[in-house]
């Protein structure tokens, strides 16, 4: 079986202790690698290795290592098949999808950072007779990043990359769950020049080695995405070291359906919007608001076409809907849906395991879930189930479905579906979240802040955002004689 190892001082190590974890493949339930187990001695030699290398690194011109970071990206495109296949093979997600977004967004992301970079500038305040203030922005030094399961790779370079091409050295934790494609970075790392010790790559759980490196006194800044309550302890060990926070958390977010709509076009939007990765997405809408008027013949519309989408196993081109990550995320989520009935809804489709054949039989397949009839305030509408399943609920007015929209301790994403420009502008404007579509979903501008309000997070990602946070600001005044 294969073991992966840490990525440390660039070259490959297996754990200190000797401990591995299983790594499982979702879409069969078979352990098919397993990955270090590592601990303090790990992470010891990576804080080393990056400390060693941050002169050197924050020390090259922003040039050099903005061509090492293209190289980087250009690396993970000439294994494009290989990436694609082991983010589906980890993760469950349809082929498809990762070779469509998951792979070439983890490009972007290091294509983006390394040329974001060149043009990043500081501020100068001048003061008329008095003299000029100006403020570099100057790497941080040793930085975490740390992120979740759903779209690995992905959520994995849009830390690492910034950070890097600020001029920091990076300690890395993949999710435990999905850790394949960022073993294979550290292969590309490799291959692109990135000097020994900048990218240090440790595989473990979150509470052993992700925890050690939140509390590490040598790593400066935290970025963290992933659930709300493991974002919650983070910031109990980190605030009180002053460390710099960055905080992607959880969302229940959303999606809101005026009578003005194309019924036929948005059904297939909010499919996509729904279930897009199992329901695996942060931004999935997961509370779908169906304005009265259209609400019995957009529902009937789109169980249609939620009843017809094909659940298959990830390698098939056809799959709509592929394994989710883990039994125990499959067992969470059909509890959930437990919990939905017993709160009195009505499972309009779905609602249960799925059985492939073998040798998928014991993959973790779920049909795509409708619900109905259940509150607003309902458990099973305020917390994240973070799956394929949707709930529907009627309104009437902009002011009722923005009480029940902003009613929940998250404030990630929302999308607002209308012809009329007045409707869309005034829920935009009202909505409690960091991110809100208007007729789309998860249309991406690497530009734009990125990261939620109230529970669903700190900080925001993203274009200038990150490279600020990546970056310590110093203010210099010098007087006029
Ligand atoms: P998780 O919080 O369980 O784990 C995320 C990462 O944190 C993993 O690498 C894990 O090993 C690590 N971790 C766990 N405990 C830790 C600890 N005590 N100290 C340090 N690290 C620790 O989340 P998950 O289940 O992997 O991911 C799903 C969650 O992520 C959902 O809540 C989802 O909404 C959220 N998410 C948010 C965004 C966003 O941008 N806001 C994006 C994707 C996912």
């Amino acid at each position: 079986m294969e073991l992966l190892e840490n990525f440390i001082n660039g070259e490959f190590h297996a754990p200190v202790s000797g401990l591995y974890i299983d790594n499982v493949e979702p879409a069969t339930g078979a352990v098919y690698s397993k990955i270090p187990r590592s601990g303090d001695e790990d992470l010891s030699m990576a804080v080393l290795a990056s400390e060693k290398a941050f002169p050197i690194w924050s020390g090259m011109s922003v040039n050099e290592r903005s061509a090492i970071l293209l190289r980087l990206a250009a690396g993970i495109e000439s294994r494009m098949d290989e990436f694609v296949k082991a983010e589906s093979k980890d993760n469950g997600k349809p082929e498809k999808l990762a070779a469509h977004v998951d792979i070439p967004r983890a490009i972007s992301n290091f294509h983006f950072f390394a040329t974001a970079i060149e043009h990043f500038a500081s501020e100068s305040h001048y003061m008329e007779n008095v003299g000029v203030n100006f403020t570099t922005r100057r790497p941080i030094g040793v930085v975490g990043c740390i992120s979740p399961w759903n779209l690995p790779l992905y959520l994995f370079s849009w830390k690492i990359a910034p950070a890097l091409a600020a001029g920091n050295c990076v300690i890395a934790k993949p999710s435990e769950i999905t850790p394949y494609t960022a073993f294979l970075l550290g292969q590309v790392a490799k291959e692109a020049g990135l000097p020994p010790g900048v990218l240090n790559i440790l595989h473990g759980t979150g509470p052993e080695i992700g925890n050690a490196m939140v509390a590490h006194p040598k790593i400066k800044a935290i970025s963290f995405t992933g659930g709300t309550a493991t974002g919650k302890h983070i910031a109990k060990v980190a605030a009180p070291m002053f460390k710099k926070l960055s905080l992607e958390l959880g969302g229940k977010n959303p999606t809101i359906i005026f009578p003005d709509v194309d019924i036929e076009q948005t059904v297939k939007e909010i499919f996509r919007s729904s279930f897009s990765n199992q329901g695996q997405i942060c931004l999935c809408g997961s509370r779908i608001f169906i304005h009265n008027d259209i609400y019995d013949t957009f529902k009937s519309a789109f169980v249609n076409w939620v009843s017809s989408a094909k659940v298959s196993n990830p390698t098939d081109p056809k799959a709509q809907i592929g394994a989710v990550v883990s039994k125990a995320h499959m067992e969470k989520v059909l509890g959930y849906i437990e919990l939905a009935k017993s709160e009195g809804g009505n499972v309009l489709t779905g609602g249960k395991r799925v059985f492939l054949e073998a040798p998928y039989d014991e993959g973790y397949y779920l049909a795509p879930t409708i619900i109905e009839g259940l509150t607003n305030e309902c458990r099973t509408n305020q917390e994240e189930i973070f799956g394929p399943v949707v709930t529907l609920m009627p309104f009437s007015t902009e002011e009722e479905v923005l009480a029940m929209a902003n009613d929940t301790r998250y404030g990630l994403a929302a999308s607002v579906w209308t012809k009329d420009l007045n409707t869309a502008h005034r829920m935009a404007d009202r909505l409690e979240m960091g991110i809100v579509w208007v007729n789309s979903w998860l249309v991406r501008d690497l530009r734009t802040p990125f990261g939620g309000m109230k529970d669903s997070g700190v900080g925001r990602e993203g274009g200038w955002e990150a490279l600020r946070f990546f970056t310590e600001p110093k203010n210099i005044f010098i007087k006029y004689e």
